[in-house]
């Protein structure tokens, strides 16, 4: 058996810069959330990949010990430059053999194993609300919306010491690890995660891109990290990443010219156009987006496009809400470029979480709550 990875890493659709960062060196695999002012995040953790990376290729010691040295050469910096002080970063890493992983992990970002169809969460996240719900003070659902479900109650590189959660889980071939930053957890449902994963089998660069553009489609409000892992049949000889499927070249013709040649292909692209058509119309018919038209938000059928003038979509719906008072928030910055849904119904829940959006600014800004 062997392992092949996927990886994807993405600013989101608020945020300015990307503090996440991950690490594909095989057999070494990891995923880091940096957090802290300014581009304290990014330095974070790029800093603890980097640390770690570093001792792996020297063979030095168990991947815990490189995790703690880590914790400290971040936590010097950031005692050391008044810029970086306060800075840490989640990490979830993995040494990954063909029978069996091994993980190191502080922090909120996850793994997770796919076998048999089924999601399982390898790691614990180290924040607050998961601290709550252990101990019974509130539901998992409650933690998922609570106002402060972000915070971390351990981080690598805040502390001088730091605790890490390690862990080995055998593995079977068919079997699949996630590891993910929160700006994908956050963003989509475990269920929607495994179902992308379970569209995706034996595509690993495919999962990743499409869990990240599913984490974007849902607002990205967040940086989002996604590295996928397969345990395949074959030589253990790769890890290396899955090359994304290369667009396969048109055989070259032979050198003859006969007439019924030229038909036949004049025939054939007359069909494969008509085919292609149809294909890229029924695809545009099941696309949504959510867009302005008139000065209001409305769901449109088809996609934000219009080449040679040609237009790909529609109003299904115009809400009635104004597109104003939707771009003068923080949450929906795509507006004006059209929102992507899955579906109709996905639509209608984009526009109502706007209108939650807006309600809620207008109370804040009434009662000078702010
Ligand atoms: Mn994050």
């Amino acid at each position: 058996m062997r392992i092949v990875a996927g990886v994807a890493t993405d600013v989101g659709r608020v945020r300015e810069g990307n503090e996440d960062a991950f690490i594909v060196e095989p057999p070494l695999y990891a995923v880091a959330d940096g957090m802290g002012g300014a581009r304290a995040g990014e330095v974070a953790s790029q800093l603890a990949l980097h640390t770690i990376a570093e001792l792996w290729r020297r063979g030095s010691g168990t991947l815990e010990d490189e995790v703690r040295e880590a914790n400290d050469i971040v936590f010097a910096r950031a005692g050391e430059d008044q810029r970086y002080a306060g800075m840490g970063t989640t990490l979830t890493a993995a040494v990954a053999s063909a029978e069996a992983i091994h993980l190191a992990h502080v922090g909120d970002s996850r793994a997770y194993l796919v076998r048999a169809g089924l999601l399982r969460q390898l790691t614990r996240d180290h924040t607050l609300v998961d601290r709550m719900v252990q101990a019974g003070e509130i539901t998992r659902d409650e933690a998922d919306v609570h106002p402060h479900r972000n915070v971390l109650i351990r981080a690598l590189g805040t502390e001088p010491r730091v605790d890490v959660d390690v862990d080995d889980i055998g593995l079977l071939e068919g079997d699949r690890v996630l590891l993910c930053s929160d700006g994908l957890t956050t963003m989509v449902t475990e269920d929607q995660i495994l179902a992308v994963l379970n569209a995706t089998v034996g595509k690993p660069q495919d999962a990743a891109d499409r869990l990240v553009r599913a984490a974007n489609r849902a607002g990205g409000i967040d940086n989002i990290t996604a590295l996928v892992l397969d345990v395949e049949e074959g030589e253990p000889d790769s890890g290396a990443i899955a090359a994304a499927s290369p667009v396969a070249a048109p055989p070259n013709g032979g050198g003859r010219r006969r007439a019924w040649r030229w038909i036949a292909a004049a025939v054939a692209v007359i069909l494969v156009t008509t085919v292609a058509y149809t294909a890229f119309r029924s695809y545009v018919d099941d696309q949504w987006y959510v867009g302005v038209s008139n000065g209001h938000v409305a769901i449109f059928q088809g996609i934000p496009a219009a080449p040679f003038g040609f237009e790909l979509s529609h109003v299904d719906l115009d809400t009635g809400l104004a597109a104003a008072e939707v771009e003068q928030l923080a949450t929906f910055p795509g507006l004006a470029d059209g929102i992507n849904a899955t579906s109709r119904e996905e639509a209608l829940q984009i526009v109502e979480a706007m209108r939650q959006d807006v309600e809620t600014s207008k109370s804040k800004h009434g009662g000078g709550a702010m």
